[in-house]
């Protein structure tokens, strides 16, 4: 397959018109819809999630529709790029953080009002998980209460007596969920066609998921905020052993990133304990370079660029730039593509 940068597409896109028809080749394009690392806010980043979309060059790849977390902003972000609230066919997610779901509300709220007829929308993720300190995380309860605010402050009985073909429940009727037990092996959680989705699990918190996508045209990971299940140095990596198996021979690897200028040998304060449970971008280098990628994609950057703190944390020399990024991953000795996420970065595969 080729790879072919935004850059790329826009050439491709401009000379087509000119000239020949769209190809009917069967394309994969994957879309950062957020990029913000954790709760804070930084110059209207969203929060974290990839579009995964497949399909053929005629259709714009879009025939199969996959967003991986919905952090916030998602329903604007997928606007910019043209995907209504409707068009998604299944929502993933890593594992239940705000940072990564708190968009869902937003974007099936926007779905019942407009789509109620349907269709459902695919929901999966992990069954319920119940951590070492007693709480479980709960996907599955997510999904039951996401319109509740709507439901108990009386809008939704509101706008169904306008308009009573809504669906009674709210825009929880219009969720299909689908849970699974990850394992350290990858297991196939959803297929449709030509696409296949695995889920292996991975540590960062109860129930979190990293996933895979295969298709004729390509295969990308999403390891979300995926870290080594070793919590504390020594260790050979910060990396997940169970998401770098996933990643065997993947073309793009997603994956949330933390500069190493955060870690407890700097000046920042950041909390050691939250830096150890993500993957640092030279890590992921590394990880990248033993599957065989081609394409390394950082999401979810801690620090973001330009932001002169994480929170509270301020950076020693103000904020890092992309070569920062792009230098920690050559550290770590990846040569392929690296692509600092920005928020709707994209690359798309088309087959040969
Ligand atoms: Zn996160």
């Amino acid at each position: 397959m080729k790879i072919s940068s935004l850059a790329a597409c826009i050439l491709t896109v401009s000379s087509l018109a000119l000239a020949a028809p769209v190809s009917a080749a069967q394309c994969l394009e994957v879309t950062l819809t957020g990029t913000q690392g954790g709760p804070p806010v930084f110059r209207g980043q969203a929060g974290s999630g990839t579009l995964v979309t497949y399909g053929t060059e005629e259709n714009n790849c879009r025939d199969v529709l996959l967003q991986f977390d919905t952090g916030r902003g998602t329903t604007q972000r997928l606007s910019e790029v043209g995907v209504p609230a409707g068009r998604l066919t299944g929502v993933f997610f890593t594992h239940i953080h705000s940072d990564h779901s708190e968009g869902l509300p937003d974007l099936m709220q926007l779905r019942w009002h407009f789509n109620s007829e349907g269709p459902k929308v695919d929901m999966v993720c992990h069954e319920d998980a119940k951590a070492r300190a007693g709480h479980t995380m709960s996907c599955e309860k997510f999904a039951e209460h996401i319109g509740d605010a709507l439901i108990q402050s009386g809008e939704m009985a509101q706008r169904l007596a306008e308009n009573p073909k809504r669906l009674p429940g709210g825009p929880k009727d219009l969720l299909n969920v689908t849970t699974f037990a990850a394992s350290n092996t990858p297991q196939v959680v959803w297929e449709k066609g030509d696409v296949k989705v695995s889920a292996i699990s991975s540590r960062h918190v109860a129930g979190h998921a990293s996933y895979r996508v295969d298709t004729p045209a390509g295969s990308v990971v999403i390891g979300g905020d995926a870290g080594n299940d070793k919590p504390v140095p020594p260790r050979d990596t910060s990396t997940s052993t169970q998401v770098e198996l996933l990643a065997q021979g993947a073309d793009i690897i997603v994956h949330s990133a933390i500069h190493p200028v955060m870690g407890p040998d700097g000046t920042t304060g950041f909390p050691p304990p939250i830096y150890f449970r993500q993957s640092t971008a030279t890590d992921l280098g590394g990880m990248a370079d033993r599957a065989g990628a081609a394409n390394l994609m950082l999401t979810h950057l801690i620090p973001p660029m330009g932001a002169p703190r994480q929170g509270p944390y301020p950076l020693p020399n103000g904020g890092l730039t992309e070569q920062d990024y792009t230098d920690a991953v050559r550290d770590g000795g990846f040569s392929g593509n690296v692509v600092v996420g920005t928020d709707l970065a994209k690359l798309r595969l088309v087959a040969e």
